[in-house]
């Protein structure tokens, strides 16, 4: 897999599952444009050094673009400035998440679009500002980055919210998948299921996890980034329209 001389912008990606696939997708020669709200990493094994500071110490170009992307402003700001600079946008991830908890009737109207406005309206606003950029070549991705729970229902806590704005996620990577086909742009949405981040708190949800998944261990940041890295290739090039779990086997259970 090699993707040198391609950019990627990948939103969220200061920290977490957003930071490993700009990671993974530089191992592999691509630029990588961050855009996200914070540059600050705060998981504790990612250390103090900024994704854009990683990206540069693999070899690549890296630039980070402060972002909200649920401002449609920035998203075209993020996708813009990436075009002018690298060249061109070649790869789009919207990894870009929040969640909260709570059954609709706990849930405030506030707390409600706060949610879709980042994980639904952000793929809408960053995918908008990318198409005409990903159509100017003939391999195209969008990898929106989804939910096992865009599937199924939160076992363990309800995210009436959470699980709205994933099912979008997924519908909305199909949709798109048809409608820029002939573009030669593939889109797709990754499912991960549990994995070590900030969203997943192991203190409290470790057991469950673990006896709910069929792996002996439980994913990580990077394990999301290797698939992504993947479906960005060229030899991803007939899968579209795919949503792809990643759950250590959760769904099969
Ligand atoms: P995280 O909270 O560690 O990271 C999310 C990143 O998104 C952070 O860098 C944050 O600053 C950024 N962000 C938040 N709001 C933003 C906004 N409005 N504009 C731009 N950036 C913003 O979470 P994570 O676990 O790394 O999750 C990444 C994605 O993976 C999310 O879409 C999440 O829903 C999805 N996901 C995570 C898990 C999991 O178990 N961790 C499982 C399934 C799906």
């Amino acid at each position: 897999m090699d993707l040198d001389n391609r950019t990627a912008v990948v939103t969220g990606a200061a920290t977490g599952i957003g930071r490993a696939i700009a990671l993974e997708l530089a191992e592999k020669g691509a630029n990588v444009v961050v855009g996200d709200v914070t540059e600050e990493p705060t998981l504790e094994w990612e250390g103090d050094q900024t994704t854009v500071e990683r990206v540069r110490a693999v070899g690549p170009e890296a630039r980070f673009v402060e972002t909200d992307v649920s401002d449609s402003d920035d998203a075209t700001v993020l996708v813009d400035s990436a075009a002018s600079e690298f060249g061109g946008v070649d790869i789009l991830v919207n990894n870009a998440g929040v969640t909260t908890d709570g059954a609709v009737d706990e849930t405030s109207l506030e707390e409600w679009r706060r949610v879709q406005s980042v994980n639904v309206d952000g793929i809408y606003h960053c995918s908008r500002a990318a198409a005409p950029h990903l159509r100017e070549n003939d391999s195209g991705r969008i990898i929106n980055i989804a939910s096992q729970r865009g599937l199924l229902g939160g076992a363990t806590d309800r995210k009436a919210a959470y699980c709205a704005s994933k099912g979008a996620a997924v519908q909305l990577s199909r949709q798109m998948a048809v409608d820029y086909g002939p573009d030669s742009i593939t889109v797709n949405a990754i499912c991960p299921g549990p994995v070590e981040s900030n969203m997943t708190d192991l203190a409290e949800e470790e057991t469950f996890i673990r006896d709910n998944i069929v792996t002996p261990y439980i994913g990580r940041p990077e394990d999301i980034g290797h698939v992504a890295a993947f479906l960005a290739s060229d030899e991803a090039r007939y899968i579209t329209g795919h949503a792809l779990v990643v759950d250590g086997g959760y769904l099969v259970t």
